[in-house]
């Protein structure tokens, strides 16, 4: 992988279909006229190794660029502002919820809004995704866990978070964790700029210099509690701006170096 994550431009791995079972891929080129490099195996198992096969992206159907093994952990009211915004205070140390595999689903893909909540809401973050197996990760080895770094929408049934006090059901239902587009492996996420779309509109905004707990705090806070597989992802929180998304519209987040991942509502 080494070798490839050298090269200048920055490295985007996505999971896609044109049809049959799942493929990765280095996406390469601009906007709109973006290819496929076909990579041999799993990246989170086997070095980056083209196949020499491309795909142009318009030809195929990205899908969630991993689906985690065992965990999505999450982390709540990591920016000041969001934290406000709800009336918390801000946490004295990460505050950590867990969602399902089952709750993810790729770029493009429904939210399906559920029966019975009276509000979902869009939480654009920053994903961690994690690449090798790891337990209590010190902050200043954090990065050499990371296999990169995705896009991530923390669907939220925030009338259930009220109502259950836990938080499973809350964010934890299918559909409530879009991810992607791709994940790039090497980004300095100190200060990203986070923008999140509610039908072409900007709702949130949020650089990730503004986190409470950085990337590396939060790896050594959540390896500190749970042992971390290859494609367990960390969400590390929204910033401000969080409000209802209803059926019909769009959710677009967008971060600074990534790219953006974009998803409907629809109706159960
Ligand atoms: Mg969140």
């Amino acid at each position: 992988m080494s070798q490839v994550l050298d090269t200048v431009a920055p490295v985007r791995i996505a999971r896609f279909t044109t049809g049959d079972d799942p493929r990765f891929g280095l996406v390469e080129g601009e906007p709109g006229e973006e290819v496929l490099h076909v990579v041999a195996g799993d990246p989170l198992y086997a070095p980056l190794q083209p196949t020499g096969t491309t795909v142009p992206l318009v030809d195929a159907r990205l899908l969630a660029p991993v689906i985690p093994r065992s965990k999505v952990v999450g982390i709540g009211r990591n920016y000041a502002e969001h934290a406000a915004e709800l009336g918390n205070d801000v946490p004295a140390r990460p505050l950590m919820f867990l969602k399902p595999n089952t709750a993810v689903v790729g770029p493009g893909e429904p939210v399906v809004l559920p029966a019975g909540s009276g509000r979902v809401d869009y939480e654009g973050e920053l994903a961690v995704v994690i690449g090798r197996v790891c337990k209590d990760v010190p902050r200043e080895r954090a990065h050499e866990v990371v296999l990169g770094y995705t896009c991530a929408n923390d669907v939220t049934a925030r009338d259930w978070q009220e109502s259950d006090g836990q938080w499973a059901r809350a964010k934890g239902f299918d559909t409530s964790c879009p991810l992607g587009p791709w994940i790039v492996p090497g980004l300095d996420v100190g200060d990203l700029e986070i923008t999140t779309r509610l039908d072409g509109e900007v709702v949130q905004t949020g650089r990730t210099s503004d986190m409470v707990f950085d990337v590396p705090d939060l790896i050594a806070h959540v390896s500190a509690a749970f042992t971390l597989l290859p494609g367990d992802v960390i969400l590390t929180g929204t910033p401000p701006g969080v409000g209802p998304v209803t059926v019909g519209q769009r959710v677009e987040v967008e971060i600074e170096g990534i790219g953006t991942l974009g998803n409907p509502a629809v109706a159960r």
